[in-house]
């Protein structure tokens, strides 16, 4: 199986990190895996960035001695970071908790309504399905680190400035 990067030959797919579409010629990652059913192969895709904050490992390999690609350093650091922190790629943004319900899954106490929460994605057969969520305050705990802000704001572009800076102290964050 080998996974690769090519630019997409239409617009059509949407990426398995963040369900937005890919737009047609821009470079995407493919992750090859074994078909569901176990007869053959099907690919995977996902925006760079996607990939590489959500599947740093087989993306990494893709990178691999790709100095064509703009952002590669970048791109890896990103991936390395996901893999020095393993639950990292498990971001998937943040929220003001809607409701009061939510437990934390790092402190296992509730997230009162209306603070910073962290939602979990876990990969499972091929798709990120949600999996519950942490206080901001528990990110360093559950993470390992607490340095997440630019992941937030890819997964949340329409979070504001001031969203980031409250997120930022929640979390214990260094302010970017
Ligand atoms: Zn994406
Ligand atoms: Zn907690």
């Amino acid at each position: 199986m080998t996974h690769s990067i090519e630019p997409a030959k239409t617009g059509r797919a949407k990426c398995r990190g963040c369900n937005r579409p890919i737009a047609k010629d821009e470079l995407r990652f493919g992750e090859r895996v074994t078909n569901v059913f176990g007869d053959g192969e099907t690919t995977l895709w996902f925006h760079l960035r996607c990939a590489a904050f959500k599947r740093p490992e087989t993306f990494l390999e893709a990178l691999a001695g790709r100095n064509d690609i703009r952002d590669a350093p970048e791109l890896a650091a990103a991936a390395d970071e996901g893999i020095r922190h393993r639950r990292l790629p498990r971001l998937h943004g943040a929220e003001r908790a809607p409701t009061g319900r939510a437990r934390c899954r790092a402190c296992r106490q509730p997230i009162a309504r209306g603070t910073w929460r962290l939602p979990l994605v876990y990969f499972e057969e091929y798709r990120f399905e949600p999996s519950g969520f942490v206080h901001a305050g528990c990110a360093r705990d559950y993470f390992g680190t607490a340095d997440l802000i630019e992941r937030v704001h890819y997964f949340n572009p329409e979070l504001t400035e001031q969203d980031l800076r409250e997120l930022a102290e929640a979390c214990g964050s260094r302010v970017a």
